[in-house]
């Protein structure tokens, strides 16, 4: 039997405390239905979900910024749960953007967040050797500048690395002292379930502190990083999916498209789903694309706690074995590379 390299976890934030593995969702305010979470009565992503993470590419230029600044982002959005606030380093990194990582610290203790992620200089896979390792050395300055300077808010290292000794000799180079790590420049790469894997044990064996990581959204990768021992994930594929009109199967998996050539939808047991119905997601107005997308985050969060509930039994792996029945092919195959990193270890 194979020793798991997961484990119930509890990080604790000044906002109450997130059982590990969690997914975290993401919320952008690049979407026409951010304001009505925020102004509206109806339930909002960061009502379903242990914690909410935003990015401050999003709220940089965002009309409400400024309130967010002065009164907090938790006022803002209406919650008294913990809230991330990540640096949004890979989403300027690909608009050829960069913020002072001081300024970026300045903002995260503005919003009063509660875990904040350093200002990282992702890479990518066809970066030249000279321009990633520069790349890497920044992150890490950037980090231990930060680091330095945070106060009592919670901070994130975000930690790159192309190879599994690369991202273990980053962490190596930071100094002591953060809340734990998020693994970023993943994104390019998060169908390479072998690569993935490789990365993420190598960083769960070389530390106990709590690992998030970054952009992986969909289910094959989430149970089998929850199983290589990561605890918290953000997504924003239940919001994407919906402004594509798209409806994630409640057993199955995978997404239903082209929902208006269909006349009825598969049973769900979802709060949303109790009252509303296939024609109450197919509308052109933002209170059905928001529907839509709370349906989809309902999976989501109900999947995360099976995985939660099966890592507490010890039984994560046959959890994962049932789901590969589901009909979503890559759960078997994400999940067979994360059993094979693990052997090859022993
Ligand atoms: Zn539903």
């Amino acid at each position: 039997m194979t020793e798991p390299q997961y484990k119930p976890g509890l990080i604790r934030t000044p906002h109450g405390r997130i059982r590990t593995p969690a997914l975290i969702p993401v919320v952008a305010a690049s979407y026409g239905i951010w304001d009505l979470w925020i102004d509206g009565d109806c339930i909002a992503p960061w009502d379903l979900s242990q914690a909410t993470i935003l990015s401050l590419y999003h709220i940089l230029p965002y009309k409400r910024r400024e309130r967010i600044f002065s009164e907090g982002i938790h006022k803002a959005l209406g919650t008294k749960r913990p809230v991330w606030l990540d640096s949004g380093g890979f989403q300027y990194m690909r608009k050829g953007a960069e913020l002072d990582p001081m300024d970026v610290l300045g903002y995260q203790k503005m919003a009063r967040s509660d875990v904040a992620v350093t200002f990282d200089y992702p890479i990518t896979p066809g970066l030249d050797e000279q321009n990633k390792l520069l790349r890497l050395e920044r992150s890490i300055s950037s980090a231990n500048m930060m680091l330095e300077k945070k106060g009592d808010m919670m901070l994130y290292g975000a930690i790159h690395g192309s190879t599994p000794r690369e991202i273990v000799d980053y962490i190596g180079c930071l100094d002591d002292g953060f809340d734990g790590f998020g693994i970023g420049s993943l994104v390019p790469r998060k169908s390479q379930y072998a690569y993935l894997s490789g990365i993420i044990s190598a960083v769960r064996n070389r530390t106990d502190k709590p690992l998030h990581a970054f952009g992986i959204t969909g289910f094959p990768a989430m149970y089998a990083l929850s199983y290589l021992g990561i605890d918290t994930f953000d997504s924003w594929t239940y919001l994407v999916a919906a402004s594509f009109k798209e409806y994630i199967h409640p057993e199955k998996l995978n997404r239903i498209k082209r929902l208006k050539e269909l006349s009825s939808l598969p049973e769900c047991g979802c709060p949303v789903c109790q009252e509303h119905g296939l024609k109450d997601f197919v509308g052109p107005d933002s209170a059905s694309e928001m529907l839509l997308a709370l349906h989809n985050l309902y999976v989501f969060m109900r999947e995360m706690e099976n995985v939660r509930e099966a890592v507490s039994r010890n039984e994560l792996e046959e959890y994962i074995m049932g789901k590969c029945e589901c009909g979503n092919r890559n759960i078997s195959i994400a999940f067979r590379e994360a059993k094979r990193v693990i052997e090859e270890k022993k």
